[in-house]
């Protein structure tokens, strides 16, 4: 028996949410809405750049944190306050993804907004600069099969 029409029953949101990863107690709210057919399968703990990686784009770094065009929101004084440049930009995005797909494997993430568009999760990077201890809170997206993606490097 079909409870809604054909072509009716996968809206957006929960297409957006196929076969994307996340820990039980870390998930979307299930069901997501009345007459949603989405299930839950348990996969085991995902091992990072085996079945699961972060990928940060160059550019959220070399055309964003370190760009002119948006140096007034303070973000580019922060990290270079740190002794980060736009040359460190390679170097920090690898650090960045290593350390994104750890946490997110170790469900070591916090659930963030949830639209059309998928689960945004947060997840906070740590450096030591200069004897400092710092964290940053960086946003990602996430993907099916074990994949995040940077939205941005620090959340406002
Ligand atoms: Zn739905
Ligand atoms: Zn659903």
């Amino acid at each position: 028996m079909e409870a809604y029409p054909k072509g009716l029953i996968h809206c957006p949101i929960c297409l957006v949410l196929d076969k994307c990863w996340f820990n039980n107690i870390l998930k979307p709210e299930l069901p997501q809405h009345e007459n949603c057919h989405c299930m839950v399968n348990n996969i085991s703990r995902p091992i990072p750049n085996i079945n699961s990686n972060a990928k940060c784009d160059l550019k959220k770094f070399t055309d964003y944190i370190f760009s002119d065009k948006y140096a007034w929101n303070g973000k580019r004084d922060l990290f270079e306050m740190l002794g980060f440049t736009i040359k460190d930009s390679q170097c920090l995005k690898e650090e960045y993804e290593i350390q994104a797909v750890r946490k997110y494997c170790n469900s070591n993430y916090k659930l963030g907004k949830l639209d059309m568009q998928g689960q945004r999760i947060d997840i906070d990077i740590k450096f030591i600069k200069n004897g400092r201890n710092l964290v940053f809170t960086s946003g990602w997206m996430v993907r099916p099969k074990g994949v995040i993606t940077n939205n941005t490097p620090l959340a406002d």
